[in-house]
């Protein structure tokens, strides 16, 4: 037995060998190209947009190359634990339909055969390997009191290597057999670091598959792979994952390009296979008078997935989206097929945007609207309903006391070769349908009408709105309809065509479509609107000249 093996048995006289994990968990032997992924949160009890976006590519990397996606729990910093956090973060997953093909919950057992999924589970497979290291003479235990964090004693560093900040040597790390069991049988506890092989002066090459080939210091700190209470922080903990798991790329922030360097003199000394990595960028916005700048938990609401949810954005919207931040060839390819499923658009590594795109809601809603249009009426009713019964009770009251009458509101203009863009989020149904469901049509008060102040205006309008009242009725016919408008125009001394009152605008009050557009006040409170005649039609002729009178009554 060697010095550093003796030191190991003494530090864990009982865990097991890594060969049991090795065999415990083969290697998967997948075919050339497909990818193994992984989602790694830790428990923030938020899932931020950036994450969301991270997961979406690594998810899309693994099903994209028919390939598996795992979900793994990093729980191993209790301080940042929050109770519900993982459960947030299953809800957001769930809800936009992302399953991972191995995954374990909080309290349940694993799905998959390299769990436990979760790392506060896995404790015992982080041992084998700590003491693997320290019997190969590459790590060691280090009995410092305060191990971790700034305060960090390092006890001989300032006399031995005053002259080269570089160097991070531990006062632990030659420590004998005997002194080690001296401090153990103290009964004093032990973290352990890495005996790094960096002198400062090494440099790493590591190739990313977004932003190709790094060059960076290698590391030159004895990092601390076990902390004294036995759990590994994320350096160790994802490097014994990711190997026992079979990841083959690593997708993660761009933030841990800075420490990849450690994790790579980690994985050499257990003597691994390098992973491949994808560092993606982080999502960026301009805030009004600001500079580009992160996207903030803090300062940024759309920075929290569960804003979507709140809003009512469709999720194919929230994907395509994110597939337009991910790739610029994905715009080209939704121009060319504008009727496939986002899910038909395939892309890998190379196609990932490298530099940190920006988030614009303006766009968001553009490709929102364009989703909501192409949805059938029953579409949008089952989702604003299911978005409602979460968000806004009230109006999922109103909706299922109402099915066929939201639905025929849901179809106008919606058929036809160019539907309307209107709505981009389910929450905005209420308010812009108002004028079709009842109880959300504010027509007691003048303000609510869109309707110009000036005394000729409202003369007009309330003239055109009394003299309707005596023409309208239930039409079957959209040709009759509107020749009854205009013949009214006419008698009014309106013109009944836009080329007639253009020749001789003095001559009338205005055009025909300026008597449509008195009528509409009435009817929606609004200068514009889908479709008047199916409007009317759906309200019915009660309704109609209820609110032709109720306009007229308000203008006096
Ligand atoms: N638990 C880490 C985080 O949430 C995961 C980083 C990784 O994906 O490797 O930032």
């Amino acid at each position: 037995m060697t010095e550093f093996e003796k030191i190991a048995d003494a530090l864990y006289p009982k865990v097991k060998d890594i060969s049991f994990w090795e065999e415990k968990f083969p290697r998967r032997n997948l075919e050339e190209g497909r990818e193994v992924t992984r989602y790694a949160p830790s428990p923030t009890g938020f899932m931020h947009l950036g994450n969301f976006f991270q997961m979406f590519i690594s998810y899309s990397l693994a099903k994209n190359s028919s390939g598996i996606f795992i979900k793994r729990l990093e729980d191993t910093d209790a301080k940042r634990e929050n109770k519900d956090a993982f459960a947030v973060i299953k809800e957001i997953m769930d809800k936009f339909g992302i399953f991972p093909d191995e995954y374990q919950e909080k309290g349940y057992e694993p799905v998959g055969d390299y769990g436990p999924y979760i790392q506060s589970l896995r404790k015992d497979i982080y041992a084998s390997y700590a003491k693997f290291l320290v019997a190969k003479g590459k790590a060691f235990p280090c009995f410092c009191k305060a191990t971790e964090g700034k305060e960090e004693i390092l006890k001989n560093r300032e006399e031995k290597f005053a002259e080269n900040d570089e160097f991070e040597y531990d006062a632990c790390r030659n420590l004998s057999f005997s002194e080690v069991k001296k401090h153990l049988d103290n009964g004093e506890k032990f973290a352990i670091r890495l005996k790094t092989n960096g002198t400062g002066k090494e440099r790493v090459k590591f190739l990313d598959l977004i932003k190709g080939e790094i060059e960076a210091q290698a590391n030159a700190k004895d990092v601390i792979l076990m902390k004294q209470d036995g759990i590994p922080p994320y350096l160790f903990a994802h490097i014994i994952d990711d190997y026992l798991m079979g990841t083959t790329t690593i997708v993660r922030g761009e933030e841990y390009i800075s420490s990849t360097p450690v994790h790579i003199e980690v994985i050499d000394a257990l003597g691994l296979k390098h992973f491949k990595y994808c560092h993606n960028p982080l999502i960026c916005k301009i805030p009004e008078n600001g500079n580009k700048r992160k996207l903030s938990k803090r300062y940024d609401p759309e920075a929290d997935m569960r804003y979507y949810f709140e809003k009512g954005y469709p999720k194919d919207a929230v994907f395509e989206y994110l597939l337009n931040l991910i790739s610029s060839s994905f715009e080209p390819w939704r121009a060319k097929n504008p009727d496939l499923d986002w899910r038909e658009f395939k892309f890998g590594t190379g196609d990932i945007t490298a530099v940190s795109p920006l988030l614009d809601m303006v766009k968001l809603n553009d490709i929102s609207k364009n989703i909501v249009a192409r949805y059938t009426a029953e579409q949008v009713y089952d989702f604003a309903l299911a978005w409602a019964k979460e968000y806004n009770v009230n109006f999922a009251k109103y909706l299922e006391e109402n099915e066929c009458y939201a639905k025929r509101v849901l179809a106008i203009d919606r058929y036809n070769p160019k539907p309307r863009k209107d709505i981009a989020m389910w929450s905005e149904i209420p308010e812009y349908y108002a004028y079709m469901f009842k109880p959300y049509f504010k027509c007691y008060a003048l303000e609510n009408f869109e309707i110009e102040d000036d005394e000729n205006f409202k003369l007009k309008l309330k003239e055109v709105l009394l003299s309707y009242i005596g023409v309208y009725k239930d039409y079957k016919d959209k040709q009759v309809w509107f020749d009854e408008i205009k013949q009214m125009s006419e008698k009014l001394g309106y013109a009944t065509n836009n080329k007639e009152y253009k020749q001789n605008p003095e001559a009338f009050k205005g055009n025909v479509a300026d008597v449509c557009m008195f009528i509409r006040l009435a009817i929606t409170g609004r200068k514009n609107s889908p479709d008047l005649f199916e409007i009317c039609s759906i309200l019915g002729e009660c309704e109609v000249i209820s609110r032709l009178k109720n306009l007229a009554e308000l203008l006096k």
